[in-house]
């Protein structure tokens, strides 16, 4: 047997996508590959320290590790042990380090296999700029957008062959004998999926966190002019969604253009996306919530990540009806595994979104506080001091730094 499960503690359950969360929760998490293991005993060190310091012993997380990617494969010879998928469709709720995929070949990747494994359905990635961090813009401070991706559809699925394998022959046999479509033999196949189903309940979850968080815009990110039938299918079934089930909060772009005003309601536009990558550099306070398609949302995460100038610090939810995963953006950043010096703000920041969907959202405040008074006193990473000329601390030492400044709030 992998795994000792916690003889205290109780599952996080669910109910209609509400979380319901006991005082002593069991939460899995997963160490993760390269700086991975760093960057998460860190972060477990600073919520620790939060839920403490906010709730005294009332609460308290009990935490389970679970193995997957290089550990996993070392102790047991599968990056993805089926005693560790056991776990997560047990216990659903997990906080997980980067784990490692190869390009062009090798094992399929593990963060796609949870997120559809717990059909965690959304990955919410919210990019706000933090005084004091050098940014490439000039005015960061207008930076708040958050990305609704969605996460189980389209090119991301993985319904993708090789060019010499027997599938993609067979698919290719079907273009070219049923619909009359050419394509060279040396083509390798991949196929872009956008369901309605799919799209429309992401496009919920987006609304009705605009509802509850008081969110002024939603913009769908899309290339519907090219890819009319996956990404314009997209936009137009969350256009449906948005009027049909929620007419009372939504007042479109077009409308407002009509000369209707807004007043208080949501606005919901939607844009090209290319043209979206100069949009939010040029003028990022036009935008809010951007709900997107996987590939999309994947892109746009990263480049809106720059603007407040560094992805290391932006932390991620991936939520479903029942469960979520959190992470960091970034990825593994193997050139300084095991170095002490990676910037473990993501995945810390990934932890205070887990609190906020717990509902322990004091405790969560106090770690967005101690976040920003470390970069005010630049007490910071080697990422960050590089740009402001001061000597930084290592992963551990940055940690106990957050917990150093909890202590005073
Ligand atoms: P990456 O690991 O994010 O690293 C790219 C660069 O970003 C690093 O060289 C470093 O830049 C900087 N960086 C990222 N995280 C940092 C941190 N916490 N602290 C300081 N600097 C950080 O991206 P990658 O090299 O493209 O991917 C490496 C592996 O990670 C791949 O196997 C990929 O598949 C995997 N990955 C996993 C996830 C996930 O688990 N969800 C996500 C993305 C990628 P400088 O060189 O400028 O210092």
């Amino acid at each position: 047997m992998l795994y000792k499960e916690p003889e205290d503690g109780e599952k996080i359950r669910f109910d209609k996508g509400k979380w319901i969360t006991p005082n002593k929760p069991i939460i899995l998490y997963i160490e993760g590959d390269g700086i991975g293991p760093e960057i998460t005993n860190a972060a477990i060190k600073v919520i620790n320290k939060a839920v403490e310091k906010a709730y005294k012993s009332s609460r308290e997380i009990e935490w389970l590790e679970i193995y997957a990617g290089e550990k996993a494969y070392r102790l047991t010879g599968d990056r993805f042990p089926k005693e560790t998928q056991d776990m997560l469709l047990k216990y659903r709720v997990v906080l997980k380090g980067p784990l490692e995929t190869q390009i062009g070949k090798g094992w399929k990747s593990v963060n796609v296999a949870i997120r559809l494994m717990l059909d965690l359905y959304a990955n919410i990635r919210p990019v706000k700029y933090i005084q004091g961090l050098e940014s490439p813009l000039k005015n960061p401070e207008k930076v708040d957008m958050i990305i609704f991706r969605e996460n189980t559809d389209d090119l991301y699925r993985g319904i993708e062959y090789p060019f010499n394998s027997e599938e993609a022959k067979k698919i290719r046999d079907f273009l070219r004998n049923e619909l009359k479509v050419e394509v060279e033999d040396d083509t390798g196949i991949g196929i872009k999926v956008i369901s309605k189903y799919k799209t429309q309940r992401i496009t919920r979850l987006a609304i009705q966190y605009a509802i509850e968080h008081k969110r002024r815009k939603i913009t769908v990110m899309h290339k519907g002019n090219v890819m009319k039938y996956t990404e314009g299918a997209f936009r137009e079934w969350a256009y449906e969604v948005a009027l049909n089930e929620y007419r009372d909060f939504i007042v479109t772009e077009e409308e407002i253009n009509q000369g209707k005003s807004a007043n208080g309601k949501i606005i919901m536009n939607d844009r090209i996306a290319d043209n979206m990558f100069q949009q939010i550099i040029i003028r990022p306070e036009e935008y809010d919530i951007i709900l997107a398609p996987n590939v999309n949302g994947d892109y746009i995460s990263d480049a809106a990540g720059a603007l407040i100038g560094n992805i290391g610090m932006l932390g991620g939810a991936n939520i479903g009806d029942e469960g979520g995963m959190f992470e960091a953006i970034h990825g593994t950043a193997p050139k300084y595994a095991g170095k002490n010096v990676a910037n473990p703000t993501g995945i810390i920041k990934s932890g205070e979104l887990m609190l906020r969907w717990m509902g322990w959202n004091e405790a969560a405040d106090l770690i967005e506080k101690a976040i920003d008074l470390a970069i005010k006193e630049k007490k910071v990473t080697q990422d960050i001091a590089r740009f402001m000329g001061v000597s930084p601390l290592g992963t551990k030492e940055y940690a106990d730094e957050l917990v150093k400044i909890m202590d005073t709030l």
